[in-house]
C-alpha cells in the first residue's frame, strides 16, 4: 500500500484516491457504463494532466517504491 505524500490518502500506481478523486470516478463510471456530464469530463481531463505530473515528482515515486518491497 502506498499513500500520497501530499494528503497521506490512499495512492495506487501513482494515484491519489483524494487529489484524483476525479480519476477514480471517471473510472467508476466506465466500469459502471454510468453517463458523465462535458464539465466532469473536462475536470478528469484536468486531473489526469495534474496526475501525470504528480507521478514525476521524486517524493511520489519514492512513496510509491517504498511500499513496493
Ligand atoms: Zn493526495
Amino acid at each position: 500500500m502506498s499513500y500520497c505524500p501530499d494528503c497521506g490518502c490512499k495512492m495506487y500506481n501513482g494515484i491519489c484516491t483524494n487529489c484524483h478523486e476525479d480519476l477514480i470516478i471517471f473510472d467508476e463510471c466506465l466500469e459502471y457504463d454510468i453517463p458523465m456530464s462535458d464539465e466532469f469530463l473536462d475536470s478528469v481531463n484536468d486531473c489526469r494532466q495534474r496526475q501525470q505530473e504528480y507521478a514525476k515528482r521524486p517524493d511520489v515515486k519514492r512513496a510509491m517504491g517504498v511500499d513496493e518491497r
